[in-house]
């Protein structure tokens, strides 16, 4: 893509950041905390803004910092985690604060390898963390993001490394800040996946997709980052984890109760292998063998 229309969609998202009518007030956007950051973008993996508000205040009032973290049981965290889905999230979280205090003097790092290197982050929570926190020029692709790009920039889809390599490129040095929580809003608000709203959409001028009336294929559908449907939760195992996890927060399980815990009266052994995983996974263990706990 040419440099002078990269340019020209760099200037229209820091038009639309500057505008009275720009970005979302969310509360980790008046921070450049890098713990606070981190737990905010570890929340916002796979769970919306709404979800995440009342969350993230009550987890950092508990854990201010990863000293706070790593200093309480990974049982404590995931209690800490309640309304977020997804409790894995809590146990990498507990897992990158105990790295944190360990190898990093109690601070998040601030370079790329060392982020990747904590438990849970990966590339998009590594260079969100990198942009938000520490403002370092580098592009933030996650699925609104990644809409944008092969919507309006590439107008096909893209390659991982195409994507990401779009992304860096669009970064205005010194305003990565800016512009990545931008294209963030950009993605969520106008560009979505289902419904974009393109007349109202602040770089409708410059997008690719749009000067050719959204005619299908949508270029987003496989691009790179953009998220893939996701399988039915009804009656899934992650409904049946989910439920006895929601239950270990309030108490220990029995063995025996495993089955009407999870929701399948009638499937012990589908229920103690869902028990199984969450022990296997360090979500958690058995005291005795006959009553499963909070690790
Ligand atoms: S004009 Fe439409 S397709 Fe293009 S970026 Fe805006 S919302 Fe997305």
């Amino acid at each position: 893509m040419a440099e002078a229309e990269v340019a020209a969609f760099r200037r229209s998202v820091l038009r639309f950041a500057a505008a009275g009518t720009g970005l979302r007030d969310l509360p980790w956007r008046r921070t450049r905390d890098a713990w606070r950051v981190l737990v905010s973008e570890t929340m916002l993996q796979q769970t919306q803004v709404s979800r995440v508000l009342g969350p993230y205040r009550a987890f950092l009032e508990r854990f201010g910092d990863p000293a706070a973290c790593a200093a309480a049981s990974p049982g404590e965290v995931v209690r800490a985690w309640t309304g977020l889905g997804y409790n894995r999230r809590a146990l990498n979280l507990h897992r990158a604060a105990v790295a944190c205090t360990e190898r990093h003097g109690g601070r998040v790092p601030g370079e790329l390898e060392a982020l990747r290197s904590l438990p849970g982050v990966g590339p998009y929570t590594a260079r969100a963390v990198l942009a938000f926190a520490f403002e370092a020029d580098v592009g933030v692709v996650d699925t609104n993001v990644a809409r944008v790009l092969a919507r309006a920039l590439a107008g096909r889809p893209l390659r991982p490394a195409e994507a990401q390599d779009l992304a860096d490129r669009l970064v205005p040095r010194g305003r990565s800040w800016l512009h990545n929580q931008a294209m963030l809003d950009l993605g969520a608000r106008y560009c979505t996946a289902r419904s974009p709203a393109c007349d109202g959409c602040p770089v409708r001028r410059r997008c690719r997709w749009a000067a050719a009336d959204g005619v299908p294929p949508d270029p987003a559908t496989g691009s790179a980052g953009t998220s893939r449907p996701q399988s039915r939760f009804d009656g899934s195992d992650r409904q049946g984890r989910g439920r006895l996890v929601a239950a270990l927060r309030k108490g220990p399980v029995a063995a025996a109760g495993l089955a009407a815990t999870t929701g399948w009266p009638d499937d012990h052994g589908r229920a103690r292998r869902v028990a199984d995983g969450l022990v296997a996974e360090g979500l958690a263990r058995w005291s005795g063998e006959r009553t499963l706990v909070l690790p």
